[in-house]
């Protein structure tokens, strides 16, 4: 038995495609077939058949109705299958075989569909290379066309390329064969979010080819506009993508033409988990934005403005001048509130441009997607007389890149319709007037509709049969329809086509020709109207550049809107950017997202940190009494200016910060088998390496995965070489109240810890911070407060009264003081009583807030 022609070839794209899924179009269905088909039953849960293939076994197959293939194919992308589209290329006629080709491959990377794609967020594809000479990484969104590239040299960590790739959040990464090697150096721990690389052919990351590519692509003779001239490994690494992307495209992408260098010193660094503790654009709770700084942000009106923002909030800014660039068209919007509500109401009206120039290029562009182009354009001119008369600089450059695009508008108003179809099958979308042909076929197609019922009612009149009717169907075509109760008044020149239960059905030879002009002017009516659909996308991808531009600026402008209309929303005001050696000052500063969630209102507090005698804050309390929000609130605000937004509080002034350092004691990471504490020393390991005396650190409660002693031992030997060695800003958290001791020992180091109130053998908590360490640790009052049994509270009292007399602390006080226990105590107590009153202004100081100093300074010296 031969194998069946079909078949053959089936098996041909299969070898051909070794490592995809192919979807191969039979008429209304794509079919798999053979271990394809075997796979995909189970993982999308189709029904398993057969076909007849030539040979003695039926070739298993499933299959997926054309139709709703795209829910599928975005479970089976979810899954990480590539899939091979293989489409009829000629149409079905009897005795003829139809051809088919892949004409494209689907990867996660590289999705289109817009039922697919998340549209508040970019999808990525990424390129990795590496060699000798350092490492290049470019990644691309071919919904959108943008596409970016840096590079590393060769002494980079793996940990500041891992940082970035986790930033990119890339949904498929390729690389050359020596970039493969690398993947499993990469950190475990921070590489869980990554999809795995998949190498590429090495010859499309050569340099000389990678460049002949790129300029091919981007249509120009010299990378140098692009700032790549100098750059090998970014060539290599964007030469590689876009070979990829041709290669499984297949298809123009001229949306595609150009690259953006990004130099990641121009930015803020936040490594993977700082931007996990800070939960700055998905939160720990399900990976989602709710509660998150870009959901605190987040007031924008179209999905180009989010997907902006998001960019923002990754990479918040170094450069001061670029920051107050930001700042001060935040604050424009935020003192006109006419200018900035009319600045939304018109925003809101427009659609993805981005996505949309997207799909003009890839030439996925449905009708209906035109009428979205045209009332987003039609809104432009009145946002550019909003424009017209601002005083920022950023504002005024936005007004000059949004075109008018009028032309475009006219040319899309002349020829598509108000609510065009969302495909080109059943035509419709071309205006009338638009092409003189079409009009006429047009004319011609619905004369035809009266020439029939002039015919009905000739018919009628000649052969005085009363229920006759002329109908149509899409296989018979045009006929007359008898009722049987009238059989016996047919003519001669009817021909019977039908016989039916209760009538007959017949032509004529005018009905035959009348019928030939009908369906002959529709069908040249339908290719016509597909072709001239065909030249407007052209003429519109000469209109491309422009357009994209105007969409990267309207998304600035809802960026900026979003951001003054947070600070007017939640109160907040413009932070003074200050030189990294100046001191970061906050008074009554918030947390902005635990203010805007909690029901009980927001206690604010102030912060001072600087290269001097304020270079690290320990800040004792007991549990729940907001150590972690008030350190959090701290790195946010700081975050959130670096991104020119305003900031939640009374006022700020705010040093350029390199990096932000986040570590939490005690996280378990156990899924990807290692333990708590080694989590926690590997990432306390990652800041003593990376940290400068210009990044900001807060340490949350470290120390805490092992036994007191160790852990205590550790978090000591730690904050003395981050104030001694880094000088970096610090804040750091503690229940071991024994650190408070580093005050005096140690330079820059100050005690704080959050006030509560003692009262009935229970504690309230004032969430205020105040000088001065805590003394103990109200363990107990805690656990009493969150409802555990009155007897076991009592034996707990009992039990710390023994261990506080077998004195253990105080052991280790003396192992660092080598003096006697006892004095230790008081000493370190009235040297602390002095150095606050050493600090307060006292006419900063209401009556009361005196008082209860005092009264505090009092406790201490009793203790
Ligand atoms: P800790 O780290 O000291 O155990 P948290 O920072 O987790 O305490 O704070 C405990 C709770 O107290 C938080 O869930 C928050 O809702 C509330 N809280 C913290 N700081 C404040 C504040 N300044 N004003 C109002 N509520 C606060
Ligand atoms: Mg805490």
């Amino acid at each position: 038995m031969a194998i069946s022609k079909m078949m053959a070839h089936y098996l041909e794209v299969k070898e051909k495609y070794k490592d995809c899924i192919i979807f191969y179009r039979l008429g209304d269905f794509y079919e798999m077939f053979f271990e394809d088909a075997e796979l995909m039953s189970k993982e999308l849960d189709l029904t398993l058949t057969g076909r007849d293939c030539g040979l003695e076994k039926r070739a298993p197959m499933c299959g997926i109705p054309v139709k709703a293939v795209d829910i599928y194919i975005a479970k089976a992308l979810e899954l990480g299958y590539k899939l091979a589209i293989c489409e009829q290329l000629t149409e079905p006629k009897p005795g003829q075989i139809v051809e088919r080709d892949v004409i494209r491959v689907i990867t996660p990377g590289t999705v289109m569909e817009s039922e697919i794609l998340d549209q508040n967020k970019n999808n990525f594809l990424a390129s990795l290379y590496a060699s000798k000479n350092g490492y290049g990484l470019s990644w691309c969104d071919i919904s959108t066309g943008e596409m970016y590239a840096t590079e590393f040299d060769k002494d980079a960590s793996y940990d500041k390329i891992n940082d970035i790739l986790t930033m990119i959040s890339p949904a498929e990464i390729i690389c050359n064969s020596e970039a493969k090697l690398l993947e499993n150096s990469f950190n475990m721990l921070e590489r869980k979010s990554l999809p795995k690389f998949t190498c590429y052919f090495d010859a499309s990351f050569e340099k000389a080819r990678a460049t002949e590519q790129l300029k091919k692509q981007f249509v120009c003779v010299s990378l140098k506009p692009f700032d790549l001239d100098d750059k090998t490994s970014s060539v290599c690494a964007c030469g590689g993508l876009v070979a990829y992307l041709l290669d499984t495209q297949k298809r123009s992408l001229s949306h595609i033409n150009g690259v953006k260098y990004i130099s990641y010193s121009n930015n803020m660094h936040l490594d993977y988990v700082t931007r996990k503790n800070l939960e700055i654009t998905s939160n720990s709770r399900d990976g989602g934005t709710y509660g998150t700084v870009l959901w605190y942000l987040n007031k924008t009106s179209t999905s180009m403005g989010t997907r902006l923002l998001r960019k923002f909030v990754e990479e918040p800014l170094q450069d001061i001048k670029e920051i107050k660039l930001r700042q001060d068209g935040v604050e424009e919007l935020y003192k006109n509130i006419i200018k900035r509500e009319s600045i939304i109401e018109l925003l809101s009206q427009i659609k993805d441009l981005e996505r949309l120039c997207g799909r003009i290029s890839y030439n996925s562009l449905k009708p209906c997607d035109c009428n979205s182009i045209q009332k987003s354009l039609k809104v432009l001119p009145q946002i550019k007389e909003l424009l017209k008369t601002t005083n920022s600089k950023v504002l005024n450059y936005i007004h000059q890149n949004i075109g008018e695009h009028f032309d475009v508008c006219e040319l899309l108003n002349s020829a598509i319709v108000a609510d065009a179809p969302t495909n080109t099958k059943d035509g419709g979308f071309i205006k009338q007037g638009y092409n003189e042909e079409l009009d006429e076929l047009r004319l011609a197609s619905t004369e035809g509709r009266n020439w029939i019922t002039q015919l009905q009612n000739q018919e009628i009149a000649e052969t005085n049969i009363k229920g006759l009717k002329i109908k149509y169907n899409h296989i018979f075509g045009y006929y007359i329809e008898v009722p049987n109760s009238q059989k016996e008044l047919i003519p001669f020149r009817y021909q019977r086509k039908q016989t039916l239960a209760n009538c007959e059905r017949y032509v004529t030879t005018e009905l035959l020709e009348i019928e030939q002009k009908i369906l002959g002017s529709e069908e040249r009516a339908l290719k016509l109207e597909q072709k001239l659909f065909v030249e407007l996308r052209e003429k519109l991808l000469e209109y491309l550049p422009s357009l994209k531009t105007t969409a990267s600026f309207v998304a600035y402008l809802d960026v900026l809107t979003s951001l003054a209309t947070v600070a007017v929303k939640n109160n907040l005001v413009k932070p003074k950017m200050v030189d990294k050696s100046e001191a970061l000052q906050i008074t009554d500063g918030r947390h902005p997202i635990v203010e805007v969630l909690s029901k009980d209102g927001f206690v604010p507090n102030d912060t001072l940190l600087d290269k001097q005698d304020n270079r690290t804050m320990i800040i004792t309390g007991p549990n729940m009494a907001g150590k972690s929000t008030y350190m959090r609130q701290v790195a946010v605000i700081t975050l959130m200016a670096h991104i020119g937004s305003f900031v939640p509080a009374k006022s700020a002034q705010i040093p350029i910060t390199d990096r932000i350092f986040t570590r939490i004691g005690a996280t378990d990471d156990l899924a990807y088998g290692q333990s708590t504490f080694m989590v926690e020393m590997t990432e306390v390991a990652n800041i003593l390496r990376n940290a400068t005396p210009d990044s900001l650190i807060l340490l949350d409660e470290i120390g805490r995965g092992t036994s007191t002693f160790d852990g205590l031992s550790i978090a000591w030997a730690v904050m003395d070489y981050i104030s001694q060695n880094l000088v970096s800003k610090t804040l750091f958290s503690t229940h071991y109240h024994e650190l408070t001791e580093l005050e005096g020992n140690l330079k820059g180091v100050k005690n704080y810890r959050i006030s509560v109130r003692e009262f009935d053998g229970s504690i309230i908590f004032l969430r205020k911070i105040v000088r001065g360490g805590a003394n103990r640790s109200f363990g107990i009052e805690v656990a009493k407060l969150a409802g555990l049994p009155q007897n076991v509270i009592s034996r707990a009292k009992e039990i710390l009264k023994s261990l506080e007399q077998a004195d253990v602390n105080n052991k280790v006080l003396a192992e660092s003081e080598k003096s006697n226990t006892q004095s230790v105590a008081s000493k370190r107590n009235e040297r602390e009583v002095i150095n606050i009153l050493q600090d307060v202004s006292i006419d900063k100081m209401t009556p009361f807030e005196a008082m209860s100093l005092i009264h505090d300074l009092k406790e201490k010296l009793k203790d």
